[in-house]
């Protein structure tokens, strides 16, 4: 990639001063840090490709199946009436995800976001073994189409378009079942055509991002990176470049053996440029904190592998905050992020305490529309609704009916001798609520009703009751 001094004010890492894409050659990250992050994305990738074939009780692990409101999260059935559990999950993650990135900068998008993971730690090491390492690839991109580059191009380009239909084929057993998928899949794709053209489109997008463009997803499309420069602050700790001990008075400059650099006011980096060459998104972390950096920390492992080899000590990029550097300390929880970390705290706890405190079945009692209250003999008022019981649960309710809570009364299913509410499924009809005249306080009431399965309560719910306006 081309570099001119201080473009970076100007423009984007990834492009030239024409505005076109300069092609991004990063150098094969090595160290401790991406040692770490390979581990960690194993597990991801393992959690991702293998939560939908895995079924417990019966159920796929995860699964979201947006069309026909089946959604298994963890192998628990969550049903649309659960969509207050997913509003509040999403406003829980968009606080943690604003709290996190000003305490830890844009740590999420380098270490655990799909878009990262699936580029540097799956195609990325496909091109490394096919092309090479930077300066192999630039090599082979600059030379004439001959049979090696093309054996190795097609061999790359068709191994990448393999991974893409497998990440998309993952992505649809999420969609519709992974059961599904396999059947799709043994029936062949002319019996469901809509379905493989879905896949293929999903096949080819997967395959443009990878294999076109890229950290473009990081440096122009995703949002949360453009939201970076709001969120983050003096304080906020991300991947930088210590200027303060890197330059000194005298600025960076290349090695020489037997230089006292600090006595001749020379900073500690020798301007190898390791950290440039390795950055996936093409920028230089030492013109400062920049929104093309996703904090893969592949900057890290490379100048500290240099400061290694002319033992100097490690840490000139590093995770700091801006106040880290000014004020030369290491870096420290200081009271800003306990306070981020104890509030992400409380709200974790509140969608456990909601998700633990989610009820097996949902009740619910309406009054069918348009239809009045009715005077029985005995001044007994009747009012008629519809009920829907839904069963969250893997097993069955058995013998389930109605008792009211609130009134004497009566409440008889006109509908069903027997309910019962299978597992994972649900049972509805009509019911009559019949109340004496003389226990209604008013022309609307407020009933309680109890939900039983043989004598155990498994729900309770309230509806309204409609009576006469003059009662005494
Ligand atoms: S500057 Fe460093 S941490 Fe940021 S994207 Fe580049 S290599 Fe990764
Ligand atoms: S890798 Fe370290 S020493 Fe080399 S240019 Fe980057 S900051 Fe300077």
């Amino acid at each position: 990639m081309e570099r001119e001094e201080n473009n970076f004010r100007d423009r984007i890492g990834t492009m030239n001063a024409e505005g076109k894409r300069s092609w991004v050659y990063p150098k094969k990250p090595e160290g401790r840090f991406y040692k770490y992050r390979t581990h960690l994305t194993w597990f991801l990738l393992l959690f991702l490709i293998a939560s939908p074939f895995i079924h417990i009780n019966g159920h796929q692990f995860m699964m979201f199946n947006v069309l026909e409101r089946e959604f298994f999260i963890f192998g628990q059935p969550f049903w649309p009436q659960d969509f207050y559990l997913g509003v509040t999950a999403m406003i829980i993650a968009v606080l943690f995800i604003t709290l996190f990135t000003s305490a830890f900068g844009r740590i999420f998008c380098g270490w655990i976001c799909p878009q990262t993971i699936f580029m540097e730690m799956v195609f990325r090491k496909i091109e490394y073994w096919i092309e090479g390492d930077r300066g192999a690839q630039m090599r082979l991109d600059k030379q004439e189409w001959n049979a090696d580059k093309i054996r190795k191009k097609g061999f790359k380009w068709f191994l990448f378009f393999l991974i893409s239909f497998g990440i998309a084929n993952v992505f649809l057993a999420y969609l519709v079942g992974s059961e599904r998928l396999l059947r799709y899949i043994t029936e062949g794709p002319f019996q469901n055509l809509s379905t493989f053209i879905a896949l293929l489109i999903f096949t080819g997008v997967f395959y443009f991002i990878f294999s076109w463009f890229r950290e473009q997803v990081c440096t122009i499309a995703c949002p949360y990176g453009r939201l970076q420069s709001v969120l983050l602050d003096k304080k906020s700790v991300v991947v930088a470049y210590d200027h303060k001990r890197g330059e000194r008075s005298k600025g960076r400059s290349k090695f020489r053996k037997n230089e006292d650099r600090a006595q001749l006011g020379k900073g500690d980096c020798i301007d190898c440029s390791q950290c440039v060459h390795v950055c996936p998104t093409g920028i230089d972390i030492r013109n400062g904190t920049q929104l093309e950096c996703i904090n893969c920390t592949a900057c890290i492992d490379a100048c500290d592998a240099m400061m290694d080899k002319v033992d100097l000590p490690r840490g000139l990029i590093g995770f700091y905050s801006e106040e880290n550097i000014e004020k030369e300390e290491k870096f420290r929880f200081n009271p800003r992020m306990k306070g981020y970390a104890a509030i992400l705290f409380v709200l974790v706890g509140i969608l456990s305490g909601m998700l633990f405190l989610r009820t097996d079945v949902e009740a619910t009692v309406l009054r069918l529309p348009g239809q009045l209250y009715e005077t029985h003999d005995n001044n007994i008022i009747s009012n008629v609704y519809t009920f829907k019981l839904i069963n969250k649960t893997t097993g069955s309710f058995e013998d389930v009916h109605f008792k009211l809570m609130s009134h004497k009364g009566s409440i008889e299913s006109v509908t069903h001798e027997r309910i019962i509410v299978p597992e994972n499924g649900l049972a509805q009809g009509t019911l009559f609520i019949e109340i004496p005249k003389a226990l209604l306080k008013d022309e609307k009431n407020k009933v309680e009703i109890g939900v039983y399965s043989g004598e155990k309560l498994i729900e309770t719910t309230s509806t309204n009751f409609m009576g006469p306006r003059s009662f005494r």
